[in-house]
């Protein structure tokens, strides 16, 4: 009891700004699932996320940094640590013609905003994509044949050992729904993005054609759920499978697990009816790989990140 009122203590000289003890992770993440976080702070700039950083590092508490929460799958027992959720916002054109700079807490929406408002064409893609700029580059997110990794020019990070560097190019080794801040376990602080010149009015209807796609195919805005559940499987001579597809084709459509269910319109988005936990969606989607794998000898591999467990300091 005493360490933990210390580490709270000791955070609040730090960092500036004390942290929050038994929050809800539900409220922090798309699924509407997870039980409390020990620890929870909101950092609202870099200089805050670094130092929320160095201070779990220095005190050895287990720390996890999300953004906006739209990837992640809470466990139903909550998280022994710190959870630091990356508010660090800001955009400005970069040092380059056609590049913005963005600190990782900013939504993609408002990078989007920006670069419509700025006649900067290229990111249309990523219309519609919920979360951060952290959150992206982590996982390389994309859709319609581009991906965060294709605009990045370089960036800021904090590596595993708190000490910031620079990447640039293809330094972060992206691949689909890869980079190695999945290995090296670092943290985006800030990255410049490239775009193009481009006229406004095409950059509008690129946005508007992109966000009418997914209202086709996906659950309505607002839906509990964390995106596509698995990442479509790439054979071994390069070719991409839908995992929709597959799934489909398994018999996934009307699989349910307590209130985790397979969404009728498109059947690799698992959403929360309502009171599901993560142990039902882990079940779900435990059944659903059983039966891509018998039906078409396909592992498929999630997509939505699972967080890891992790040990009590107090
Ligand atoms: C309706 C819906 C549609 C979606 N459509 C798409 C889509 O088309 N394409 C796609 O790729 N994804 C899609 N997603 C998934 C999600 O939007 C992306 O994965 C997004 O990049 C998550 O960003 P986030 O800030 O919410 O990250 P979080 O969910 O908060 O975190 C995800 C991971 O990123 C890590 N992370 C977060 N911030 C940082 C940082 N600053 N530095 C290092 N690591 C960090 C976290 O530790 C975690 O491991 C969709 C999700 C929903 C709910």
């Amino acid at each position: 009891m005493d360490k933990f009122k210390d580490f709270a203590g000791g955070f609040l000289e730090s960092v500036g700004r004390p942290l929050m003890t038994g929050v809800s992770l539900k409220e922090h993440s798309s699924f509407r699932i997870g039980g409390k976080a020990e620890f929870f702070f909101e950092a609202g700039s870099a200089e805050e996320l670094k130092a929320a950083v160095a201070r779990a590092r220095l005190e050895s508490v287990p720390f996890y940094v999300i953004g906006g929460g739209y990837n992640i799958l809470f466990p139903d027992e909550g998280y022994l640590g710190l959870i630091i959720q990356n508010r660090a916002q800001g955009i400005s054109r970069g040092p380059g013609p056609g590049e913005i700079e963005v600190l990782s807490g900013t939504p993609l929406s408002k990078v989007l905003q920006f670069a419509l408002d700025n006649g900067l064409a290229g990111l249309e893609f990523l219309a519609g994509i919920p979360g951060t700029l952290g959150g992206a580059l982590y996982s390389n997110a994309g859709a319609f044949g581009s991906s965060i990794g294709d605009i990045f020019r370089a960036g800021v990070f904090l590596d595993e050992k708190g000490n910031e560097r620079t990447a640039e190019g293809n330094d972060l080794a992206f691949a689909y729904r890869r980079s190695a801040l999945q290995q090296k376990h670092s943290i985006a602080l800030s990255a410049v993005l490239k775009a193009a010149a481009g006229d406004p009015e095409m950059i509008r209807n690129g946005i508007e054609e992109n966000l009418d796609k997914r209202r086709r195919k996906q659950p309505p805005w607002g839906t509990p759920c964390a995106g596509s559940y698995f990442k479509n499987p790439v054979l071994p001579d390069g070719t991409k499978v839908s995992a929709g597809r597959l799934l489909e084709e398994a018999g996934a459509r009307n699989v349910r697990v307590g209130d985790a269910a397979v969404f009728s319109g498109h059947c690799n988005f698992l959403i929360n009816l309502g009171r599901a936990r993560a142990c039902d969606v882990l079940a779900l989607a435990a059944e659903l790989k059983e039966r891509v794998r018998a039906t078409s000898g396909i592992l498929l591999e999630e997509e939505v990140i699972y967080l890891p467990g992790s040990f009590s300091m107090f």
